[in-house]
């Protein structure tokens, strides 16, 4: 046996989070399968399925829906359902309870927080400053929310953006980890930065909650967005989640104000006005079967430190990086993911002159990772369910199709 995989087992014997991998359902890896099962890497863009989701939805319906109806709206908790898993996120990305409420996709989140920062923003500042790497759904919201509020978009790259805040930038949309390179922005200097020029700041934390620590109230952030799906394994077009500051929320004017977020929706009064807290970012129903499935799935965090979470992603990206060294001939790929950790995400990404068909191949083979265009290799690094020893294989059954 290589020096790599007698590594990997001590890695995995040490490991105190990997006792929850069983709470998820992955391929059956029986000990003499272990070196052809599958290896999944792709949890940065679906989290796979915790055990404790079937059951429950199965419930939801069976029961909650089927017998109860309409009563499941304040029997089973329904209306609250909101607010009351955006609190079970709250801890995962630093913020006190009654700020973040769930609902939505990011798409929609990021119109809300852009144009909601905007207007918090005030008069006499027309300009928005987009991460110019972004994920492009936030990009073309942010170019109509201007459009909207009078505002023109300057992209920006992230290295910059502290110094290209000025007095007229009303918000910056930045995301935390960049979605394609698995680069890590740094978030408390940014954060200050935008604010001491007079503007607001969004963070889209969809490929950091979950995966590393944020701290949104510590850093005093003043609106984020994030989803659910990816992260935190709340299935296939899970609702993402909205948070307002405390300081903000009474200010706060979402473009998409809803019955949901009156102060009295079931009054059916024709003039709008906004409840406090967190419910303001609602607008209609909750989609409950979604939002069933993303909170049985947030259980599995249940006496989970973040912190930890961050130790073992560093962990395994820097193995996978160091296997990846060892195995893959020389010049044959190029590391896109900063090596300093300080500016790391959970994911590595591989830059290679047939990526598609690589990845492809690596499909074929059981290791599951994703291809974005036009050369990049994409590799997620989920702590709750990832080992060590997936990690050698990975970069085994990689250095094997190259
Ligand atoms: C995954 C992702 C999205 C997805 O937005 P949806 O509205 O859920 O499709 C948005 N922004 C970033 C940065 C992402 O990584």
């Amino acid at each position: 046996m290589s020096d790599l995989v007698l590594r990997a087992a001590e890695l995995d014997a040490a490991d105190e989070l990997g006792k929850l991998r069983a709470q998820f359902v992955l391929d059956a890896a029986s000990d003499d399968a272990a070196d052809t099962a599958g290896v999944y890497l792709d949890g940065n863009s679906l989290g796979a399925l915790p055990a404790a989701v079937p059951a429950h939805v199965a419930d939801v319906i069976a029961r909650e829906w089927g017998q109860l109806r309409i009563r499941s709206w304040t029997e089973s908790g329904w209306w609250e359902a909101p607010e009351r898993i955006g609190d079970l996120i709250a801890p995962l990305v630093g913020a006190a309870a009654g700020q973040i409420v769930v609902g939505d996709s990011t798409s929609v989140n990021v119109f809300k927080a852009v144009v909601g920062a905007v207007r918090l923003a005030g008069a006499g500042r027309d300009e928005i400053l987009v991460d110019e790497a972004t994920f492009p759904t936030d990009g073309y919201i942010a170019e109509s929310a201007a459009r909207m509020t009078g505002c023109t978009v300057r992209p920006v790259p992230v290295a910059s953006m502290a110094a290209e805040a000025g007095p007229r930038t009303a918000a910056v949309l930045i995301n935390h980890v960049d979605y394609r390179s698995g680069r890590l922005h740094d978030l408390p200097s940014l954060t200050a930065a935008v604010q001491a020029a007079g503007a607001l700041v969004v963070w889209d934390l969809c490929h950091s909650a979950g995966a590393l620590p944020v701290g949104l109230d510590a850093h005093g952030v003043d609106l984020a967005v994030g989803c659910t799906y990816k992260f935190l394994n709340g299935g296939p077009g899970s609702p993402a989640y909205l948070y307002v500051a405390a300081r903000h929320q009474s200010a706060f004017d979402s473009p998409l104000p809803g019955w949901n977020s009156h102060v009295e929706p079931f009054g059916m009064r024709p003039e709008f006005v906004p409840v406090d807290g967190a419910r303001r970012g609602r607008v209609g129903t909750p989609d409950i079967l979604s939002m069933a499935a993303l909170e049985a799935a947030l259980s599995v965090w249940d006496g989970v430190g973040v912190d930890a979470v961050r130790a073992k992603s560093l962990a395994l990206t820097d193995f996978f990086l160091e296997c990846v060294a060892a195995y893959v001939p020389e010049g044959r790929v190029s590391v896109l993911t900063p090596l300093e950790h300080d500016s790391r995400g959970s994911q590595v990404a591989l830059r290679c002159a047939d990526a598609s068909s690589v990845m492809a191949e690596l499909i074929e083979r059981g290791v599951v990772g994703d291809f974005r265009a036009p050369d990049v290799l994409r590799f997620g690094f989920t702590p709750l369910y990832l080992g060590f020893a997936d990690v050698e294989r990975a970069a085994r059954v990689l250095s094997e199709v190259l």
